[in-house]
């Protein structure tokens, strides 16, 4: 008898992925079927991006790179903060990662073991609190709520913190519920930060271009006195939409840094050579595809909250980022896990239950928006249609 190590009992997984198998499966036999399930733009990369990783397997760059990455990539990093973030930071603290979601598996595992206690929004991106329990730290979930947009409260989320408090999650813009977190609330919890020096933060900034009704962008880079204990997650696969691409980095302290190269060469040794000259051709050529992407979403997002907020039983929140609406579906009488269900086998309509997120998200159901409008439409008529 094979014989698993134990910790294989904890690790979670992401029920987008298992929706969207089964979504396809239903469009294999002939369904027709709307994915608003998985979160990735509906776009293609830009066309010069493509190009840059074609001529870099093309000009023979198939070897190993450094594992942090190729020099000129870290430095196109630097410079994409420095201008997006008004932050100036030093090439070296860089990280190419194959994927946004390396930087929190690598954070995590770094503070992680049993006795730590790492806090993570709930609902959430649901690797965090995978990954914790893995680790064998103890979860503690910072509840984000309805009334607030899903922002965080910076009191509650201090109130939180204990001596065992090793690290600390945020995401804002957010998955799944578009939650962005106003400034305010950033600095109130970046001050009280200070009375507890054993904190390290991790910012999930994925979502950190796609921003609507003129929000900016608040990066936790941004607090200095913070610096030595933030580490920043960004990458391509949203903003350019680069999913498949693998494509993701990070900026560490200085003193974790060696830490995370070590975990990266344990791991993956280095990114894919191409798909690194393609990130340069992303963050230093034009911006127009990114800007049209968000004006898109944009559009859809006010068809689609609009649409929930006119079916008996939904109430949806404006969400301020990323490309998720989080409508409460309480009024319906029906589980989110029941109404994800419901949806999928009586409307063909793919989405994400809100208890996939974390226990906060029942009585919530994700809609992934990077879809057609005429989509969008077609699926608000499907659910009227379906829930009468
Ligand atoms: N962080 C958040 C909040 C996400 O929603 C996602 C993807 O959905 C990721 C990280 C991971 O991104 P990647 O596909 O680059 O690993």
């Amino acid at each position: 008898m094979m014989q698993l190590a134990k910790r294989m009992d904890s690790l979670g997984t992401e029920t987008a992925f298992e929706v969207l198998a089964r979504a396809n499966a239903l469009a294999a036999q002939g369904k027709s079927i709307i994915n608003l399930g998985i979160g990735q733009p509906d776009f293609k990369t830009p066309p010069h991006v493509v190009e840059a990783g074609r001529k870099a397997l093309a000009d023979g760059h198939h070897g190993y790179t450094p594992a942090n990455g190729i020099p000129p990539l870290r430095e196109a990093v630097a410079a994409d903060i420095a201008k997006y973030r008004k932050v100036e930071i030093d090439p070296a603290d860089v990280l190419i990662v194959p994927g946004g979601k390396v930087t929190m598996f690598f954070a995590i595992l770094m503070f992680g073991e049993p006795g730590a206690e790492i806090l993570y929004p709930n609902p959430g991106f649901p690797i965090y609190e995978s990954a914790i329990r893995f680790s064998g730290a103890k979860p503690v979930p910072i509840g984000l709520h309805e009334k607030n947009g899903f922002a965080f409260d910076a009191e509650e989320v201090l109130a939180k913190i204990t001596p065992a408090t090793r690290l600390m999650i945020l995401n804002s813009p957010a998955n799944p519920t578009g939650g962005v977190v106003p400034k305010a609330e950033f600095d109130k919890l970046a001050a009280g930060l200070a009375a507890h020096p054993q904190v390290c933060i991790l910012s999930d900034e994925i979502y950190g271009r796609i921003l609507y009704d003129g929000h900016e962008h608040v990066s936790f880079l941004g607090y200095e006195e913070l610096r030595d204990r933030t580490i920043l997650l960004d990458g391509w696969s949203k903003t350019y939409a680069m999913t498949g691409w693998r494509m993701g980095y990070s900026v560490w302290p200085k003193a974790l840094f060696p830490h995370a190269e070590r975990l990266a060469i344990n791991c993956h040794s280095c990114v894919n050579a191409a798909a690194q000259y393609a990130g340069i051709a992303a963050l230093e050529g034009p911006q127009d595809a990114v800007d049209e992407m968000v004006a898109a979403f944009a559009e859809r997002r006010q068809i689609i909250v609009s649409g929930l907020n006119q079916i008996p039983g939904f109430r949806c929140v404006e969400p301020g980022g990323a490309f998720y609406a989080f409508p409460n579906i309480e009024g319906t009488g029906f589980t989110a896990k029941a109404l994800q269900n419901k949806l999928l086998d009586e409307a063909g309509i793919a989405t994400v239950a809100g208890t996939s997120f974390g226990a906060f998200g029942e009585g919530y159901i994700r809609f992934s928006y990077a879809a057609s409008r005429a989509e969008i439409e077609e699926a608000l008529q499907r659910i009227k249609d379906c829930l009468r």
